[in-house]
């Protein structure tokens, strides 16, 4: 078969999903170790029987429902390509949100301190480290399978100022203090329809679920973050696009302050931040 049948062949199984196109293309070139530009220079390639079989094997998972990500093994990050597995968390596009506003806060010529809860893949920790050399970033994440994802991805991108550690959350065994502290963590509700959908059942439930309200995580962080913050230092916290509003009021019971929420590409609260300056 050539490899342009192979991808027309491929997107017609694929007639349910709305990028079938894309996710032919990306499975084939992660078959042929290619780039997608190799598919489009050589459309009347030949395909092996071996290649040929491998992409039959990853078409009928697709069809199944298994994410891109987990079949390729790998998601593009701000412009970083991160390994992932079904230990991590795919990393989001509106994560990226997080990102900006930690760079926003940490300026180029400082040597400022970092901790990420929950690091999963490491995209968080790795996308700062890799746009901010001075930063001392420390990422933890209770499982030491996602960890080892996250040590292998910072060590492809050669970025040596991220410390990983085991934790759950502040039973971090830590007596440092942090500039800022950063996180994603699960914040979906436990009976939320979305996760019976996509890619997201295919996810670690550790790394979705959090309580009845989603809010179980990010009330310890709140919290806990106020014992781990230098004077002046700030919390950055991703949430559910709903959750703005509540969480805004709990930095503020926890006498946070500057308080303010960011919207994601979808124009959705997605991340708030509070500032420790007692
Ligand atoms: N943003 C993810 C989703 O809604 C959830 C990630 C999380 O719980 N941290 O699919």
């Amino acid at each position: 078969m050539l490899i342009a049948d192979a991808i027309n062949y491929a997107q017609q199984q694929f007639i349910k999903s709305d990028s079938a196109r894309l996710d032919a293309d990306v499975l084939l070139c992660s078959v042929l170790k290619c780039e997608r530009i190799y598919l489009y220079t050589y459309p009347e390639k030949k395909l092996s029987n071996t290649s040929l079989s491998s992409f039959n094997k990853l078409i009928t998972l697709r069809i199944k429902g298994y994410p891109i990500a987990h079949l390729i093994q790998k998601k593009e990050f701000w412009s970083l390509n991160l390994k992932v597995t079904t230990d991590t968390l795919i990393p989001r596009p509106e994560t990226e949100i997080l990102v900006e506003a930690a760079l926003d806060i940490v300026p180029k010529e400082h040597p400022l301190s970092i901790l990420e809860l929950g690091t999963g893949t490491g995209a968080i920790s790795i996308a700062i480290a890799s746009d901010r050399h001075l930063a001392k970033i420390t990422a933890t994440d209770i499982k030491k399978a996602a960890l080892e994802v996250a040590i292998a991805n910072a060590k492809s991108h050669q970025l040596n100022n991220i410390t990983f550690k085991i934790a759950n959350w502040f039973d971090i065994k830590d007596i440092n203090t942090y500039d800022l502290i950063i996180s994603n963590p699960p914040y979906i509700c436990i009976d939320d329809p979305h996760l019976k959908k996509g890619d997201i059942r295919f996810e670690p439930e550790s790394a979705l679920i959090s309580g009845k309200q989603g809010l179980d995580d990010l009330h310890i962080i709140i919290i806990g973050a106020k014992d781990y913050l230098n004077k002046n230092g700030w919390l950055l916290l991703e949430h559910g696009h709903q959750q703005g509003k509540v969480i805004r009021q709990l930095l503020k019971d926890n006498n946070y302050s500057t308080i303010s929420t960011l919207k994601d590409y979808s124009n959705l609260d997605r991340v708030s931040i509070g500032q420790w300056t007692s």
